[in-house]
């Protein structure tokens, strides 16, 4: 069960602190692309994003892993924060993963997954033995494939929220 849990959770991915992640030894953060850092209808990040993530390129090596297959919203985003992507990442399988931790030779110890879901990023993540880290989706609009997830999604926080385990609101880490 502890697989659905994130190691930490947060509003959004402008709440985390990164400090407590670079204390961890953390090098490596992969940041979902839909809802966790643009909202599924824009093209555009907002400033306050791009701003974030190029401060944290000071720090960390930082990614944006993504199940969307599309190239074009992908690239031009990646474009926007000026960091690598990596599309048709299959989570919670680990294809995108481990492209990333081939490619840099990164620890498992030292990588990071943050995502707004938990059947891909979170479950993803915690089976791949790295950091994993659920922020709220940026928007309630969501593409079709994530409504499929967030059915088994909703499920699970149900059991999960039952056994006071974790629950979507209380944030903490
Ligand atoms: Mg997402």
């Amino acid at each position: 069960m502890d697989k659905y849990i994130p190691k930490m959770y947060k509003k959004s991915i402008l709440d985390i602190n990164y400090d407590t992640l670079k204390e961890k030894n953390i090098k490596c953060l992969m940041f979902d692309l839909d809802n966790t850092t643009l909202k599924v209808h824009k093209s555009i990040p907002k400033k306050e994003i791009c701003d974030l993530i190029k401060k944290l390129k000071i720090n960390f090596k930082v990614f944006i892993i993504s199940n969307n297959t599309s190239k074009k919203r992908l690239s031009v985003a990646a474009d926007c924060f000026g960091v690598e992507y990596v599309r048709f990442a299959l989570k919670p399988f680990s294809r995108g993963f481990r492209k990333v931790k081939n490619k840099y030779n990164f620890s498992k110890d030292e990588m990071c997954i943050i995502g707004d879901q938990i059947m891909t990023d979170v479950l993803g993540g915690n089976r791949y033995g790295i950091y994993t880290v659920l922020v709220d989706p940026l928007s309630n609009d969501e593409l079709k494939v994530t409504g499929f997830n967030r059915f088994f999604e909703n499920r699970k926080l149900k059991v999960l929220a039952k056994r006071g385990l974790f629950k979507k609101g209380e944030y903490y880490g």
